[in-house]
């Protein structure tokens, strides 16, 4: 049965879950904190690393500064080679975790191959951690304690809140088990009192789950995993996937077809990705809040 019940008319036109316009919002309400946190002689910092030349995590990085800036937020983005060593990469982190300027960091992924991602992710100060991915505040999250939470799953349950989205008891199927959106989004909508289905590469049959999910969440990396058919009637369908297709940004929804069957939808640009970064500059002045209160 779907949760939603507005389709009255005949027309399937779903609700666009629009990002772009809940990020605007929240970067206002974030200004205003940061300008609050001035008068006080506080300017949030964040500093990011980016290690070697990888053209998309570029552009991200270009996005958070941007975006930073337009709120009042001291950013500087590190920039560090491909080949950088783990111990001098950890060496920044440590350089940062003890500078009174900086209350994020946030370490650019993926990272080289070379380098031991989990490392330098446990490297990062628990206090400073403003992407959430240090196994401290995962930990938090998981027992459902405040702290600082990834930002791409901390979007979506905020646009879940802007649409007014009920999650208690609903069944929710994520696609993608990965630390930094998966999982954590699979913790944020059980503390939410949904029940949740997890799949991943190795989910036997993944049509079975989806098509079950009151709300169904993706974030793979494979345009067009998700057809219409894969798609419970009336379903809240969020897109978390970001792939580049003959130069075109899409998720991992079938994006057409799938909106015929959708209650609510969230597209690709504009949908999940400005809410990632709203939740940056969100983390970030909760961390100097966080730093302020103890
Ligand atoms: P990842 O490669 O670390 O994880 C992918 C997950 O998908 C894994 O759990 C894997 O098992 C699963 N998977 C792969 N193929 C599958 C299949 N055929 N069926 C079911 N599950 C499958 O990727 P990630 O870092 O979690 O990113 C996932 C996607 O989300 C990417 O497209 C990425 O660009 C995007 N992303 C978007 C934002 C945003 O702000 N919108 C932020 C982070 C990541």
């Amino acid at each position: 049965m779907a949760i939603f019940n507005f389709f009255d008319d005949g027309k399937r036109e779903p609700i666009l879950m629009s990002g772009k316009k809940v990020a605007e919002e929240i970067k206002k309400r974030v200004a205003e904190e940061v300008q609050e946190l001035k008068k006080q002689g506080i300017t949030p910092g964040l500093a990011v690393i980016l290690v070697g030349k990888d053209p998309a995590s570029e552009t991200y990085v270009k996005m958070k500064s941007k975006a930073c800036k337009e709120v009042g937020i001291f950013s500087f983005v590190h920039r560090l080679p491909s080949g950088i060593r783990t111990e001098d990469l950890l060496e920044v982190i440590d350089m940062l975790n003890t500078s009174p300027k900086i209350h994020g960091i946030l370490v650019q992924l993926p990272l080289p191959s070379h380098i031991d991602t989990n490392q330098v992710l446990e490297r990062v100060a628990i206090e400073k951690d403003v992407d959430g991915f240090h196994p401290y505040n995962m930990g938090r999250l998981v027992e459902g304690l405040d702290g600082l939470v990834p930002c791409t799953p901390l979007g979506v349950m905020e646009l879940f809140k802007a649409y007014k989205i009920p999650l208690e008891g609903q069944d929710v199927c994520i696609v993608g088990a990965s630390n930094i959106v998966g999982k954590p989004m699979w913790a944020l909508m059980l503390n939410s009192n949904a029940t949740v289905d997890i799949c991943h590469i190795y989910t036997r049959d993944l049509k079975e789950h989806t098509r079950r999910a009151d709300i169904l969440i993706v974030g793979v990396g494979k345009p067009g995993l998700i057809t219409e058919d894969m798609v419970k009637d009336g379903a809240v369908v969020v897109d978390i996937g970001i792939n580049r297709v003959n130069g075109k940004i899409v998720g991992d929804v079938d994006f057409d077809r799938v909106k015929r069957r959708a209650s609510y939808i969230t597209p690709v640009p504009g949908g999940v990705g400005p809410m990632t970064i709203a939740m940056l500059l969100q983390n970030t002045v909760k961390a100097v809040k966080m730093k302020k209160a103890r």
